[in-house]
């Protein structure tokens, strides 16, 4: 069983602007892990925002010894060991996860989505997000992905500009729109007198508005909110869950939040169980990551999986958006094969 990866820095189509911060390209990382002539592809992506490195995950994964396994189809095994060695690395831990469910879909010649009767139909409408920008900018990222049919918008807010941005896109779509501060705000009476008025504006849905770590406010926001509330940046894996019951509406489950596709299904599980209700997302990633993601939108409520269409040269074909809902290739594996003229092992194993 041979693990390879490599950096693949992921460049924006534009400049990505959120609530504290701004950037032009996302640090990533293509795995593969080959084994009995088939391969099975995964990925880290590293937003900086959120502290990761290419070189401290590089440094993670070089200490992954997959040689102590006899097959990638030990997930379940080999998981344990990497999410025990690589604690508070997911997105090295996602990789890895990402590609053994995809050499174990490609070695018994079926779609992960079959394997686990999830059908992309029963999946909600999926969310493009539009960065903070200029309103007029901001209007011009609606025209320019009305050609994917996308149904629904994920707004950034968390700046003084706000309601003269979401007014400027209320002159050019009347789509559902969600909003995301990505924890800008800081006065929860300011932000329970925006999410009034947000409600006013056709938003359906308000995303990490708080600072993550103030769950007592959140929870008192939540408690007279008129849209749901969803924990992100609180939300990082399964363990946060317990203490966000009650605090909020639900939660949004990334891959490389959690670590992975079998961590993503648990941190679901323990969200239906302490009575949440469900987001997938996704960072900036190929559509490896997003399109992984996807396998699971069946079990969401709502799905936020656009992060392969935020960037300009990614190396696989796998999820489509269509009528802003989203298709799934019926191809073995998690659904990805490299996009036209890609050598992807070369890219991996240069
Ligand atoms: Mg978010």
């Amino acid at each position: 069983m041979k693990l390879s990866f490599h950096p693949y820095p992921l460049l924006l189509r534009h400049t990505f602007t959120v609530a504290g911060s701004s950037r032009t390209a996302t640090p990533a990382l293509l795995v593969a892990i080959e084994h009995d002539g088939i391969t099975g592809y995964g990925e880290a992506a590293l937003p900086p925002y959120l502290g990761w490195s290419v070189a401290e995950e590089t440094a993670v994964l070089r200490r992954v010894d997959l040689g102590l396994f006899a097959s990638p189809a030990q997930i379940d095994d080999i998981m344990d060991y990497v999410d025990a060695l690589a604690l508070g690395h997911a997105p090295a831990r996602a990789a890895i996860d990402i590609a053994l469910h995809d050499w174990a879909g490609r070695a018994a010649g079926v779609p992960l989505r079959r394997v686990w009767s999830l059908d992309p139909a029963d999946a909600p409408p999926t969310t493009y997000t539009i960065g903070i920008d200029t309103p007029a900018a901001m209007q011009d990222k609606v025209r320019e992905v009305a050609v994917w049919g996308f149904t629904r918008y994920k707004i950034k807010v968390g700046t003084a500009t706000d309601r003269d941005n979401l007014r400027a896109l209320r002159a050019v779509t009347d789509a559902p729109l969600a909003v995301d501060a990505n924890q800008g705000w800081s006065d929860r009476e300011a932000a329970l007198d925006m999410i009034y008025w947000l409600a006013t504006q056709g938003v359906y849905l308000v995303e990490q508005p708080l600072p993550k770590e103030r769950i007592d406010d959140l929870a008192w926001l939540t408690e007279r909110s008129p849209l749901p509330i969803v924990a992100d940046e609180s939300a990082q894996t399964a363990a946060d869950v317990p203490r966000l019951a009650g605090a909020v509406t639900g939660v949004n489950v990334k891959l490389m939040k959690c670590g992975g596709l079998r961590a993503a299904r648990r941190m679901i599980g323990a969200a239906r169980a302490a009575g949440l209700r469900v987001m997938m997302g996704c960072m900036t990633e190929t559509s490896c990551a997003v399109t992984a993601a996807a396998l699971l939108a069946p079990l969401a409520d709502w799905i936020d999986l656009d992060g392969n269409l935020l960037i300009a040269n990614d190396p696989f074909i796998g999820l489509a958006v269509r009528g802003g809902r989203i298709h799934l290739p019926d191809t073995p594996g998690i659904g990805i094969t490299p996009a036209s003229g890609i050598d992807i092992n070369h890219i991996i194993n240069p």
